[in-house]
């Protein structure tokens, strides 16, 4: 059986006695929300903190507000449960609620939440083990050793950002905000995101993530579709994201398709989206989409199923994901 390490838990209830905590507590601290990424790292001694600090008590995290005429902001500790059934989100933001239903099972999703979603470690068949295992091969770039089984001859981790709702959050351009000890910032959640499978966050270890701010609807659609094996459990081995505008005449005005699942940080594929601006969402349109996104992506053999075939994936659920927003 795993077992956790030792560590300090805290509880604070408000958002100052958190960001006081973490700074106090300096890289030996670390926040948790539901815990279903951070307990099972910790038991697989991945991630050691020595103060845990919840951030489920937090009042102003746990709330859902705004609509879709001026946009939402959903706090960081809302639940993935709380996210698919939402009448607002479901009502304005469907994508969300699509994204967040594929995530794991019933149960996770009732202890899961949208931040920890969104900062989830990357992840990598030679690192999602147990302690032992990682020893036995000496351990790998990410903790504890200094090799890449992936990529031998590199010296960049490639452990995969694996969250289906990080690509949606890219591709309809929510905004995260941050509270520390030094303030407040708002970051485009598609900056948020480093192509670097150890240092995949580009924010500081003691910034609390406090909500997530989804733009007004102005006539924008997005879809999300999802590969892996399981489809009641699995990460996704490749997400793909697909936001559209279209003009009164059905012109695209505007697109965006981000692959996740496939590379250390989500990926916008940008010749994806300059094939549908400007054009018709027609069929030959998607076909050049899905095609530019099929040249881009370039997933590798550290995650379930053939990286070729992933690959070839790419094109599919790009398809399918534009011919959903087609036809809706
Ligand atoms: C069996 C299994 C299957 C899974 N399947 C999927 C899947 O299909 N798709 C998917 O996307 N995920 C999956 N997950 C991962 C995970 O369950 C979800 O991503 C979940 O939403 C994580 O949220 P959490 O609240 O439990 O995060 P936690 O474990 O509490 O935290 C995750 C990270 O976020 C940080 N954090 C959390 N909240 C904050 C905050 N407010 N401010 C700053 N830092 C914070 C923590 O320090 C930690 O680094 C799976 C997990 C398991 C165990
Ligand atoms: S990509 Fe390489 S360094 Fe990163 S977790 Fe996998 S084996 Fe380790």
């Amino acid at each position: 059986m795993m077992r956790l390490p030792k560590f300090e838990y805290r509880v604070p209830r408000e958002i100052a006695e958190a960001v006081k905590i973490i700074g106090d507590a300096g890289p030996q601290g670390q926040f948790v929300a539901g815990g279903t990424d951070l307990y099972p790292n910790m038991k697989r001694r991945q991630q050691t903190p020595q103060t845990v600090i919840s951030v489920m008590r937090l009042a102003e995290l746990n709330q859902i507000t705004g609509d879709g005429k001026s946009g939402i902001r959903i706090g960081a500790s809302v639940t993935l449960t709380d996210i698919c059934e939402n009448e607002i989100i479901n009502r304005h933001y469907p994508v969300v609620a699509q994204a967040a239903r594929t995530i794991s099972t019933p149960i996770l999703r009732n202890m899961g939440t949208i931040g920890g979603n969104l900062l989830l470690d990357t992840r990598c068949n030679y690192y999602d083990q147990n302690y032992e295992w990682r020893k036995g091969i000496n351990f790998c770039l990410k903790k504890d050793g200094d090799v890449c089984w992936v990529a031998p001859g590199s010296a960049k981790c490639w452990a995969v950002q694996s969250s289906d709702l990080v690509p949606v959050m890219v591709a309809i351009g929510a905004k995260l905000r941050f509270v520390s000890t030094l303030g407040e910032r708002v970051i485009d959640a598609a900056d948020l995101y480093n192509d670097d499978g150890i240092d995949y966050l580009l924010k500081r270890p003691d910034e609390l993530l406090v909500d997530i701010q989804l733009p007004a609807l102005n006539g924008w659609r997005a879809s999300y579709q999802k590969l892996r094996r399981r489809g009641a459990f699995d990460f996704p081995v490749l997400g793909v994201a697909a936001y559209v505008h279209l003009k009164q005449a059905g012109e695209v005005d505007d697109a965006k398709i981000v692959l996740g699942g496939i590379a250390p940080s989500p990926l916008e594929v940008k010749e994806a989206g300059a094939a549908l601006i400007g054009n018709p969402l027609d069929d030959d349109h998607i076909q050049a989409a899905a095609e530019a996104a099929y040249v881009k992506a370039r997933p590798l053999d550290n995650t379930d199923f053939v990286m070729n075939w992933r690959k070839q994936m790419a094109r599919q659920y790009t398809l399918r994901a534009l011919r959903e927003l087609a036809t809706t």
